[in-house]
Formats: C-alpha cells, sequence, structure tokens
C-alpha cells in the first residue's frame, strides 16, 4: 500500500481547475521520444515521423456537464463525440477513430443506452469516425461517458497552442455565446415546467440558440478551408470554455499579448436579440459563455487578404509583444483587461 503522509487538506477550488492539472502533472516524466507532444495542447502528439498522431479524451458527467431532463440522450451521445473530434480539428488534424466509456446505474433501460449510441453512432457516420473500442460499466448514480478520440496530422501542419507571433491576426471561426444563452433559454424552460406542467414550451424564437447547446457542430471544415485558402494558422485552440480563457491559452502558451475588439466579435441575431429580452450582455456572453465549439487561431497579417472576406471567419484581433496586456478594445475605445471568467469545473 502507498502510504499517504500527507496530512495538509488543500481545496480544491481554492486551485481551480488548471492549475491543479499543473500541480498534478508537475512530475511527469515522459519516457518515449514518440510522445512528441504531451499534456498541455488540445491533444497529445504522438510520433516522429511525417504523418503524427493526435490524442484527446474528455469526461462528461451527469449533473455537471449534463441535465438530462432537457438533454435528450441522442444528443448527448452526439455532442459527446463533438467535444472531442473539436479537440483534434484545433491542431488542424482529422479525427478518425473514438473509443467510448460509460458507467450507467440501473435507473437506465437498455432503451435509454439505445438512444446514446443512436447519437454517438450519427456523430461517427456525419463526421467519418470509427468506433472501435470503450469500456462499459456500472455507477452507482447517474451517467458518466468518457471519449477518446484518435486522429492524424501531417507534422508541418500541425499547429499548437504556442505559436503565436506578435502582429499575428486573431481569427474565430462561426459565431459566439449562442450554446451558453441556449443552455439559459432550457434553464428557464425547465423552471417554468416544474411550476406548471402545462405550460406552453416557447421555443421558437431561440431555435439556433437551443440547437447550437444541445446539438454543436465540430469544426470539420476549418482545415480543409485553410489548406484551400494556403493559410497555415500559427496557433489555434478550440473555444469550450469561452472566448476569454481560450484567448489566455493562446497568450500565456505563445508568450504574447493580445488585443481584442469588441465590436468584431461575431454575433447570431438571435443572440443580440435574446441577450436584450435576458438583460445580458453580448459581449459578456461570448467572453465567458463557451461550448461553441468554434475554433479560435492566429494568422499571419501577410494571410489577411486571403481569410477578410470569408463569411466562415472573422478577424477579431491582434496579438502584441506585451504578454502581460491581454485586453478588450471596447466600442467606446477603452481598453480593459480580459480575465477568465470561463467554465472552471471546480468552482
Ligand atoms: P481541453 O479543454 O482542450 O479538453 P483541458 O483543459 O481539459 O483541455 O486539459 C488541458 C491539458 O491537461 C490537456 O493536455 C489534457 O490532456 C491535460 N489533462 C487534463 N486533465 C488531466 C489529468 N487528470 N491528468 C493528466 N493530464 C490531464
Ligand atoms: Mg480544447
Amino acid at each position: 500500500m502507498l502510504e499517504d503522509k500527507n496530512q495538509s487538506r488543500t481545496s480544491l477550488s481554492e486551485l481551480g481547475e488548471f492549475k491543479l492539472i499543473d500541480h498534478l502533472t508537475k512530475h511527469t516524466v515522459i519516457h518515449h521520444k514518440d510522445s512528441f507532444k504531451g499534456i498541455g495542447d488540445d491533444c497529445a502528439v504522438i510520433g516522429q515521423g511525417d504523418i503524427q498522431t493526435l490524442v484527446t479524451t474528455d469526461l462528461l458527467v451527469e449533473g455537471v456537464h449534463f441535465d438530462l431532463s432537457y438533454m435528450p440522450l441522442k444528443h448527448l451521445g452526439y455532442k459527446a463525440v463533438m467535444v472531442n473530434l473539436s479537440d483534434v480539428y484545433a491542431m488542424n488534424g482529422q479525427a478518425k477513430q473514438i473509443t467510448v466509456s460509460i458507467a450507467v446505474s440501473n435507473r437506465f433501460p437498455l432503451e435509454a443506452l439505445e438512444e446514446l449510441y443512436a447519437g454517438i453512432h450519427l456523430a461517427c457516420n456525419t463526421y467519418k469516425v470509427d468506433m472501435v473500442g470503450g469500456d462499459t460499466t456500472s455507477s452507482t448514480k447517474g451517467l458518466l461517458i468518457s471519449i477518446t478520440a484518435i486522429g492524424e496530422v501531417k507534422k508541418e501542419k500541425c499547429v499548437y497552442r504556442n505559436g503565436a507571433k506578435p502582429n499575428d491576426l486573431l481569427v474565430v471561426s462561426g459565431d459566439l455565446g449562442a450554446a451558453y444563452l441556449g443552455l439559459q433559454v432550457l434553464e428557464r424552460e425547465k423552471q417554468v415546467f416544474q411550476v406548471n406542467p402545462n405550460a406552453e414550451h416557447e421555443l421558437e424564437k431561440y431555435t439556433y440558440l437551443v440547437e447550437r447547446q444541445l446539438k454543436p457542430e465540430a469544426r470539420k471544415d476549418i482545415a480543409k478551408l485553410l489548406a484551400d485558402l494556403e493559410v497555415q494558422p500559427t496557433s489555434m485552440i478550440d473555444i469550450s470554455d469561452g472566448l476569454s480563457s481560450e484567448i489566455l491559452h493562446l497568450c500565456k502558451q505563445s508568450k504574447t499579448g493580445c488585443q481584442l475588439f469588441e465590436d468584431k466579435i461575431p454575433l447570431d441575431q438571435q443572440v443580440i436579440s435574446t441577450c436584450e429580452e435576458f438583460n445580458m450582455d453580448s459581449t459578456t456572453v461570448a467572453l465567458s459563455g463557451g461550448e461553441d465549439y468554434e475554433l479560435l487561431f492566429t494568422v499571419k497579417q501577410e494571410d489577411f487578404p486571403k481569410i477578410k472576406a470569408n463569411p466562415n471567419l472573422s478577424i477579431i484581433g491582434h496579438m502584441t509583444d506585451e504578454p502581460d496586456l491581454i485586453q478588450l478594445v471596447t466600442r467606446g475605445g477603452q481598453k480593459v483587461d480580459i480575465i477568465a471568467q470561463g467554465w472552471n469545473a471546480l468552482a
């Protein structure tokens, strides 16, 4: 038996998710040369050859990451795959295989798990990914689902979080904030329903938001789009925790600062109108919301003409040579420090 000599107790919430990972992994020893990139990016990168293997894993826990009272199991299965594929695409790679592990209590009938797997199969067929294994076990309470995705990328095409340089342009795919608002809409409906089970659901005006929350799509298309435009990003990350948190990751790892322009942040019309209705600030929602699964990346200034008119991409800022200044430039021209208010799993 290993003895636990450490008698002191430190609360995990004091540390937060990222400091906890740093703390637990700081003594990690790498034994193999072909563990090319270990902890710290969207995927681990394995192999030294021309084509490298990408590996990423995510764990989703009932009551923490999803609420089955409004998350249909088929959607959960689909989303659990997307969350992982998104990390492969964030390395500029292509996903090829997944493994799926579940822990399930006997509260779930077979039919429920069939629904979960219908969603997983739909995702695999749509994204041309093969399910090649997994594990099944019981849990005392609730459902846990853990997916590992495996992908590949040409060595010279692989994009890390740490390659941004001062003056590079900061670019994001799609639009931001909708998934978070979708969750707010669903939470509100749930409360209305708890008070009055016969209440009419009023979701029509929020279809885009709810879809972004319940059926997100990972940006498989961006690697090809950038290759066609002959643009090689200098750094990249996927937006799972919110724009501010991901910008801080890129800056910290690339040792750059950043100026993000509030008026450039892409927002869908439903995000704007729903923020007005809910009395929320759309910039805060985009910065802190999370679960958008868009890609955030940097490109060289000289690539500006190749991407400026692309409807899939928005240039939202640029990197600077001042690592201590990671700022939002507001519509009024004020400069405000960007802080991570993104999703903290341990808060
Ligand atoms: P992402 O948001 O892209 O899924 P995370 O923030 O979960 O990434 O993880 C950051 C890095 O830390 C990744 O390289 C991940 O593999 C690693 N990591 C996370 N949790 C652990 C853990 N418990 N043990 C070892 N490595 C971990
Ligand atoms: Mg990621």
